[in-house]
């Protein structure tokens, strides 16, 4: 199904090219706060005055009660696996000698999560609800790979 199948041959288009040799994306007030906190080894969430709601990555404005955010807090505890998946193969579809095992990081009592890497966990002993914890690189930049890897906390 095309695009064209969806409205019914009622879309109307423009076709030309567009020179773009240089894209700039602004982090945004939220996502400034966390990858700065990056750079300092912590990990930042937002959280709402109004409702309490503890959002990462951080928002600017709460999803439940619509209030302004400006509070941003450090989640110092560990994580917890909420979800997994184990790469076999790389991007060009040949087959890796290690395994990667990518998953989805959530903290308790936070809203969202962090997607990474897990290392030092064998594919058959991860699971659901695996108490993880960041490890973050020596020098950092206010890069999501300041935090190397999420490894589990035992
Ligand atoms: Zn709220």
């Amino acid at each position: 199904m095309s695009v064209w199948d969806v409205f019914n041959g009622k879309t109307r288009f423009l076709e030309d090219n567009m020179n773009v040799d240089k894209f700039v994306y602004t982090l945004g007030h939220g996502y400034e706060k966390f990858f700065n906190g990056l750079k300092e080894g912590k990990i930042i969430a937002s959280k709402c005055s109004e409702c309490g709601v503890t959002y990462l990555p951080p928002r600017i404005y709460c999803e439940e009660c619509l209030s302004e955010i400006t509070e941003f807090v450090e989640i110092k505890q560990n994580g917890v696996v909420l979800g997994y998946t184990i790469q076999n193969v790389d991007k060009d579809g040949r087959h890796l000698k290690e395994k990667v095992i990518w998953a989805l990081i959530g903290f308790n009592g936070v809203r969202g999560g962090i997607f990474h890497k897990l290392v030092g966990v064998e594919p058959e002993e991860i699971y659901v609800g695996m108490p993880v914890k960041p490890v973050f690189r020596e020098e950092r930049k206010g890069s999501i790979n300041d935090i190397q890897y999420f490894t589990k906390t035992v």
